[in-house]
Parts: C-alpha cells; structure tokens; sequence
C-alpha cells in the first residue's frame, strides 16, 4: 500500500456550444470532490477552463451585480454535419495556449478528473483532454459529471479519458485512487448513493466502500476557493427531485431525494460571506420548496435572523405548488433577487399530453403570494418549455401570453433532448437529426425536435415578442 498522499488536479473542461454565458454555473461535483481529497490530506490542484477571471486575461471580463457574466469566446469550426447551419460555432472560455501553461507550471499531478456537463458540450470536454495528454500523456485522465453519466459509452470511445465514471463521485474516489495511484484513501463517512445502473468501467474488480453514510452533512463545503475569484457561490441544499418528468433525466442521476440540514447550509452560506466576502447565491436544489417546513423555511429563518445583506437567485425552476404566502415572505425578507417558476405551459387540463406539475389556481396563487411579498414583475420569470416532439406551438403562444397576462415573465427554456429520460425515445424518432450519433445534435439551440421551418420561424418570433 502506497502511503504518499497523491497530486490531484482537477479540471473544469472547455464549453462548444453556439451560444454561451455564466449564468451562475459552476462544477459543484469536481469542487466537492476536490473538498473531500483536500480534506483527506491530498494535494489538489485546479484549472478552470471557463474562468473569467484567468490572470492572463488582459481586460477584466465584465461582472453583472449579480455575479453573472460573459465567459472568453472564440469561433471555431462548426461540426461535422452541422456545416450548412449558417450558425457560428465557438469554444467558452481561456485561450488554449493559457491552458498549456496551467498545466505546465503545476507539479505533474497523479491522476486528472476532468468534469462535464452539458451532453452537447461533449467536443468541448474531448479538446479539453486531448490538451491534458499533450502535456501529461503518461497520467491517467478521469472523466466524470452529467455528460460522462448520460452518454458513458459515447464518452468512452469518444475522449481519450482513460476511465469514464457514471453517477456521483463521491463514493467512487476511494476505488479510483487506489487503482491508479495505491494510496488508500480513508472512505470514513463520504456519503452513499443508490443509483441502478452505476458502474466503474474499467475498475469492476475493485470492491465498493464500505462503511458508508447516507448523509449530505458529512460532505466538506465545495472548493469554491481554489477559483481564482469568487463571484457568486451556488449552493444545493438537496439532492434529487420528487418529480419525474418525462424530459428531465433528475431521477436517472439522483434517483433519492436526500436533503441537507438548514443548519449545514446556513454555515456554508456564512461561511462563504464571512470568509471570502461572497454576496451572491444561486441555489441549484431540484427541490428547494419540498417539504419547506422542515429545511427551507428554516433556512431562510436563520438567513434573516443573521442580518447579512445577501442575494438569492433560483436559475433551477422553482415548484411553483410549494409557493405559499409564508414561503414568498420569508424568501423576499431572506434577500431572494431571482425568481424562476418551472411553469412549462399554462395548458393546465388534466389530459394535456405531458404530466401535469401544476394546477391553474396553484400557478395564480403563487404569483399573486409572491407579489403581495413585495417581488417585482421583472424578478418572477416562468419557464415554458418549447421544442417538445410533437408540440403544437399554438400551446407555447397561448401560455406566453397566459403569463405576460399574469404580470411576470414568460422563459422560454428550449427543449434538450436527454438520454435516459422518458422522453428520449420520441425524441430520437423525431428529430430532424441523427441524435444517436453525436450529442451535439441535441443542442437546445438546433431545435433538434423542430422540424418545419414555418415553426422555427414562429419560435423566434414568440422568443422576441
Ligand atoms: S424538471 Fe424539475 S420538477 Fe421535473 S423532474 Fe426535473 S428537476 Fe424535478
């Protein structure tokens, strides 16, 4: 058994995508496992591909009061079969030679654990690796995060990662650092999860962990601090989601809703304002409202008793039935800036083709709770999801206009279609595009489900109107 504790670098990979900005996101699993090797006695290293605020960068990219901004961008060639688009295609983030330099200037790390996110983004993450081996051909390359769980085999053949990893990553470290380096890390409490379908390729002979808890509390806070600057911090006080919907691969990667104690988060929370002067939060919680007596609610109570000027945004949607008087005033009073409903239409009649989250006066109530709070039109934005197989944009027009009518904004949050979820299948029999080839034919932003060019003429209409 080796005793020398590993380098570990971690790296947050490059995005390709049409159209990209730093809404808030950041690798809240590579920083968590980071936290967790730190903790451990491990050295870790980091390099943020997306970082805005790279040393090099020669002017200060702009910061919005709210902590989001505008990441590098660099056309690069569209891909393959994506050609005649008329689009432009680009890489988000800090110029290649910067990157090179990072890795050269690091003290040649034990094993890499590259993360990704988007399954459309994957050529992104392929560049990102193809970098790392031109400076560390001989160091093992782990790929982990949403991409590597929902396209695994894609991934695998695809990146030259030498181990691609499915699910959270927490439970899985042990067995990776073993293998690749022999030191063997002290499991102690990191947290278990329960997801079918999980697998290690490539390490199935190496046994699980035992001992483990099922407890979020016992997770270090996420490395927010090994980021150049800190902006914004997001915070996930669950895990998981109640709900299943059809479009949505939450229950594929967290199958359990598990929850932190609002204790727990409060001292993040704190410790992020006290520590570092962190103002701006972004909750990424699935679930944030579920159950609101027992965690949010305390939360927000602790958050207002403290008197720390702090601001709160929900880029993850909202469950709009959750939203009672109590929980608008307590989120308006707590510093809550941003408010996204997750509303998807405003067809509310029971055999609407796709499950009902929402009813009509749950929906109204809500809006009219958050206004009595004191939240402006311009906070509340509500999701309609536009882009579905088979959706008649009559739908998505109706609802835009049921909630400008309702005085808040309408979101039109386009349709990805994602592997593993219930609706993938239709998806894949609809689309315009070979979505089985390649995940960059999923991109939201190619409509790929959208097949007429009369609807997506009409779709940028009702996305300027
Ligand atoms: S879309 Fe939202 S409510 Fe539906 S399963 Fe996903 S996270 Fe849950």
């Amino acid at each position: 058994m080796k005793t020398d504790s590993p380098h570990i670098l971690c790296v947050n990979p490059w995005i390709h995508d049409f159209a990209a900005f730093d809404f808030w996101a950041k690798p809240l699993g590579l920083l968590t496992l980071a936290a967790i090797m730190r903790e451990k006695g491990i050295t870790v290293s980091y390099i943020d591909c997306l970082d805005r605020f790279h040393p090099r960068e020669p002017s200060q990219m702009k910061v919005l009061w709210d902590g989001r901004g505008p990441f590098r961008k660099t056309q690069i060639d569209l891909p393959q079969g994506l050609e005649n688009t008329g689009k432009k295609f680009s890489r988000y983030g800090i110029k290649p030679q910067w990157f090179k330099e990072d890795l050269e200037q690091i003290n040649k790390p034990d094993i890499i654990f590259v993360t990704s996110l988007m399954t459309y983004w994957a050529s992104g993450v392929q560049e990102t690796i193809e970098a790392v081996k031109e400076v560390y051909p001989d160091i093992p390359v782990v790929l982990g995060g949403i991409y590597a769980s929902l396209c695994h085999d894609h991934a695998a053949k695809n990146t030259l990662a030498d181990l691609v990893i499915k699910g959270p990553g927490e439970h899985q470290l042990k067995n990776i650092i073993q293998k690749f380096t022999g030191f063997e890390l002290d499991a102690g409490n990191l947290p278990d999860v329960n997801i079918p379908d999980v697998e290690i390729s490539g390490v199935s002979d190496v046994p699980g962990i035992s001992n483990r808890v099922n407890d979020l509390d016992d997770l270090p806070f996420p490395a927010l601090d090994l980021q150049n600057k800190i902006v914004y911090a997001p915070v996930l006080t669950s895990r998981g989601c109640p709900f299943s919907c059809e479009y949505c691969a939450s229950s594929y990667l967290e199958p359990k809703l598990r929850r932190r104690s609002p204790e727990n988060v409060f001292k993040e929370i704190e410790h992020w304002h006290y520590s570092h002067g962190v103002k701006n939060f972004a909750f990424y919680d699935d679930a944030l409202l579920v159950n609101a007596g027992k965690y949010a609610f305390l939360l927000f109570e602790k958050i207002i008793a403290s008197k720390m000027d702090l601001f709160f945004h929900t880029p993850n949607a909202l469950h709009i039935r959750e939203i009672t008087r109590k929980a608008a005033d307590l989120m308006f009073e707590a510093g809550f800036k941003t408010i996204r409903l997750g509303l998807e239409t405003t067809d509310f009649s029971a055999d609407r083709s796709h499950d009902v989250k929402v009813a009509e006066n749950e929906f109204f109530n809500a809006i009219a709770h958050l206004k009595a709070a004191g939240f402006e039109e311009k906070q509340i934005g509500a999701y309609l999801l536009c882009g579905l197989p088979g959706q008649n944009l009559d739908d998505v027009e109706a609802s835009v206009q049921v909630v400008k009518h309702a005085g808040i904004i309408p979101v039109l949050a386009y349709y990805t279609p994602i592997p593993h979820t219930p609706m993938w299948s239709d998806a894949v029999k609809q689309s315009k595009f070979n979505l089985l080839e390649h995940p960059v034919f999923t991109n939201n932003t190619l409509f790929p489900c959208v097949n007429s060019s009369r609807d997506l003429a009409r779709i940028s209409q009702l996305k300027n109107s």
